[in-house]
Formats: structure tokens, sequence, C-alpha cells
């Protein structure tokens, strides 16, 4: 883990993201043509490949890797009972202050990351013209009416996390398919809520995707699995390129603690914005399978069928979010350097998380030889891979193209290859160009996807 921490992050910022996004087709403002929506984002193509490679790369890690969880994907609107049970409905609320004179609405304990409305550059309440309430709670589950009827008994909640879906299948996939604690569900979906301070792009939204386990273990063993957890989950953002001294675990405060939770650690990254949560590895106790049976009169519990034992297991959940994950991915990317005179913005992002593998490029587009070659070459990787042929314009903007969407590999076709069948392979990173035999391309592409990475980036 860190041992060193700098002190700022690299010239990265966030406009700088969010113009490459927007640039590229990573992502968009939603909505736009209507003037947008705060903080509600589309994404484009390569924002589609990303984030889905993202969550591929935790479902791997999580489900396919091991022998002990197994997948689920639960509705988002769940029977309301859920949400009194889990205490959504009492206790998921941030507590608000308004103020009296801009009518504007602020978190009471981000006061210091927001700004006063009539003076942005103070902090609201700084300014003597600043007239706060007193901190109210506001509950940030989003509410729907189901069916034709609006009457009380129809609200329904959009689900603020995946983890109750989870919980409430408990007995469909412990019980029923006699699995012994530690065992594990994931669950990688869409989670609502209606956030009072949106934003700072992705990291921020009202929708927003999560990639959440539950790890059912005997109560005596919670302490060790709660902390091997930590463990594991570090080690996967690293393991897909993330700088280790730009990631960090921060031990929760008791005051900062969940209700259902006796502890918490956020795995940190250094963003930007400064430190902040990419995901939270909370020791949830037996509260959710304890609160769904009492609520819903279904014992889930454990029971040995061999000895007789029973026990409600405890819960460690590690919880992340597939959109923050993927801006840490991308600012942890973000270079910007130097070549030939000539500025170039590259993205470094870990082979397993690009959007796209590999550029197939015929030196000279209207060359009638070399776009059949590269066609072939292109059709051959496209069954395996996420790979792009592209014949417009001069090479080097072409390289360019695809360095700004983080394309790690990219093979030209040139006079060469028509006479000997050898490519160029052109590495994003450190630029070197060497000949292959073109017979040996989808190969070499294959072992080069699965090599450990490592960013060029300084720490
Ligand atoms: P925060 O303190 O940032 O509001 P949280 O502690 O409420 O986050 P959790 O309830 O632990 O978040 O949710 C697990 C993960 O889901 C977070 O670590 C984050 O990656 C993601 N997440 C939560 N809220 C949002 C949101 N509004 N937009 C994007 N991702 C989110």
């Amino acid at each position: 883990m860190a041992e060193t921490e700098p002190r700022t992050t690299d010239s990265v910022t966030m406009d700088k993201i969010v113009s490459l996004c927007r640039r590229r087709g990573f992502v968009f403002p939603s909505s736009e043509i209507y003037g947008g929506l705060g903080s509600a984002y589309d994404y484009g193509h390569y924002g589609v490949l990303a984030k889905n490679n993202v969550k591929a790369r935790w479902l791997e890690a999580m489900v396919q890797e091991r022998d002990d969880i197994v997948a689920l994907d639960s509705s988002i609107i769940l029977n309301p009972s859920v949400w009194e049970a889990s205490g959504h409905l009492e206790g998921f609320s941030d507590p608000l202050v308004d103020c009296r004179t801009c009518k504007l609405r602020f978190r009471a304990d981000k006061l210091e990351d927001a700004q006063c409305g009539r003076k942005p550059s103070k902090h609201p309440g700084e300014t003597k013209d600043c007239d706060l309430t007193e901190p109210r709670q506001f509950n940030l589950m989003l509410s729907t009416k189901l069916g034709a009827v609006e009457d009380t008994g129809s609200t329904a909640y959009l689900r603020p996390e995946t983890a109750q879906g989870i919980f409430v299948n408990f007995k469909n996939v412990l019980q029923l398919a006699r699995r012994k604690p530690p065992f594990g569900i994931a669950q990688v979906g869409k989670s609502f809520r209606n956030e009072i301070t949106p934003g700072n792009f992705l990291f921020r939204t009202r929708e927003f995707e999560q990639m959440e386990m539950e790890y059912f273990v005997p109560p005596d063993e919670a302490d060790e699995w709660y902390r091997y957890w930590i463990d594991q989950r570090f080690n996967w953002y690293t393991r897909y390129g993330l700088r280790e001294n730009h990631l960090r675990v921060r031990p929760h405060d008791p005051d900062e603690l969940s209700h259902y939770s006796s502890a918490t650690s956020d795995i940190e990254y250094l963003f930007p914005i400064g430190w902040s949560e990419l995901e939270g590895i909370a020791n949830r106790g037996d509260f959710g399978l304890t609160q769904h049976t009492n609520h819903s009169a279904t014992k889930l519990e454990y029971v040995d069928s061999a000895t007789g034992e029973r026990y409600t297991p405890h819960v460690i959940e590690p919880a992340g979010g597939a959109d923050r994950a993927l801006l840490a991915f991308l600012v942890d990317a973000y270079d910007e350097e130097i070549v030939a005179d000539r500025q170039r913005t590259v993205l470094r992002l870990h082979p397993q998380i690009a959007p796209v593998k590999a550029a197939v490029l015929p030196l000279i587009g209207r060359h009638e030889q070399m776009v059949a070659t590269a066609r072939a070459l292109y059709e051959e990787l496209r069954r395996r891979h996420a790979v792009e042929y592209d014949d417009s314009g001069a090479i080097g903007r072409r390289y360019r193209r695809q360095d700004e969407i983080g394309t790690p590999f990219a093979f030209t076709i040139d006079e060469q290859t028509l006479e000997d069948d050898t490519v160029t392979i052109r590495d994003r990173d450190s630029l070197a160009q060497e000949r292959l035999p073109l017979s040996s391309v989808a190969g070499y592409l294959d072992e080069a996807l699965e090599r450990p990475w490592k960013t060029p980036k300084p720490d």
C-alpha cells in the first residue's frame, strides 16, 4: 500500500477529462438539446465500451475467478417494505440547510465544498448576507408511483443501493442451493439517489451504476474477512493500473458510520478534487438479514443440515461505483507530452480497460491492395477483440486519434507489407515501432492483452 503520498495530482484537471470525454465521444451531457439536466450524463460509444470493461473486470475478479461468489441481477423497484426493513425510509438521509438569502440548498456536512449563491468565492455561511437555516434531514430515495391510481399505497422507490436486492434473495441463493458461508452474491446495476449537491462530472450523479457484493460469513470470522476484502479490492484497482500512491485506505470515524455498519473503510483515490471515495468496504454485521427476518417473517439464516448448527451470517460488503471507477481510470490515464515539437494527449489506460484494443491502419487509405490487406486483418482481429479500422487522413493524425481514446496498439499496413507480409506495430506508451509477420498479429495481440501492465506515468 501507499507509503508516500503525492501532495498534488499531475496536471490533470476535471475540465480536461470532461473535454476529452466529450470530444472523443465517451460521455455527453444528457438531454443537451433541451438545455441539459444537471449532473446527468449519457455514455457514447467509447464510454460504453470502457465502462463495460470496468464492470467485466469486476465480475471476473468477483465471480469468474472464484468458487465462492455467484452473480445476481435483482429489480430496481422492490416492495417498499424492503426499504422500511433496511432502515432507508427512516435513515437514508443527508442533513440540509437552506439559505434564506440566495434560496439555495446545501449539504450541512459539505459546506466547505459548496459555493455561496451570491459570492461564489465564499462558502455558504461565510458572508454577512448568508442566512442559513438549521440542518434538516432530507431523504435521498427517489420515489415514484406504480400503476394508474395515485394514492399513497402506490408509492415505490428506485433503489438507492443494490445490496437490498441481494439480501432479499438470500434464501433463493444460499438456503436453496445449500451453500455454506463464507459465500457471496455479487451484483452490478443502476442505483438512484436524490443527491442534493451532485457534481464533479461522473463522480456524483443521481443515476449511477454500482458494483456490490455481499459476503456472508460466520459471525466470529467477520473481522478477518473485513480485512481480507479491503486488501482484495485495493489490489483490484492497482491490478488495472491505478498508481498505488494515488490510492489509500481510510477507516471511517465512529460518527461517520452508516446506520447498519460496525466498521467501514473507504478506498480513496486522489482525484483532481482531492482524496475522495472510490469504494467502501463495510462490516454490516447481521443487520440486513435480521431486519428482513423480522419484517418479512421469513427466517434468513444458515442451517447446517448435518450438525443442526444455525446462525445468522454476518455480512462484509465491498461497494463500488462503475462510473466513479471509470472516472478514476480516466484521470489516472490522462497524459500530455511533447513529441516531435507537437503536443500529444494520450490515455494510458490498462489494455483490459481500454475501449479499443488495437487499430488497423492502411498507410495509404486509397491504395487498393493496402486497404484489402488491412480489411482482412481487421476482420480477423474483430472476431476476438474490440478493434477499429481507420483509413482516413494522415497516418500521424490517425495515431493521435487512437492515443486520445487509449488504444494500446496500432498495426499499420504499408508498401513493405505487400512485399514481405510484415506489418508495423506501434506501442501507444513507448511509441516504439517494430515489424511483425502478418500471420502472427492475432497471436501477438492475444498475448499482449494478457500481459501485466504498469503505467509509465510517474508516481
Ligand atoms: P459518498 O460518501 O461519496 O456519497 P457513499 O458512502 O454514500 O458515497 P456508498 O453508499 O458506500 O456511497 O456507495 C458505494 C459506492 O457507490 C461509492 O463508493 C461510489 O463509488 C458509488 N456511488 C455512491 N453514490 C454515488 C453517486 N451519487 N454517483 C456516482 N457514484 C456513486
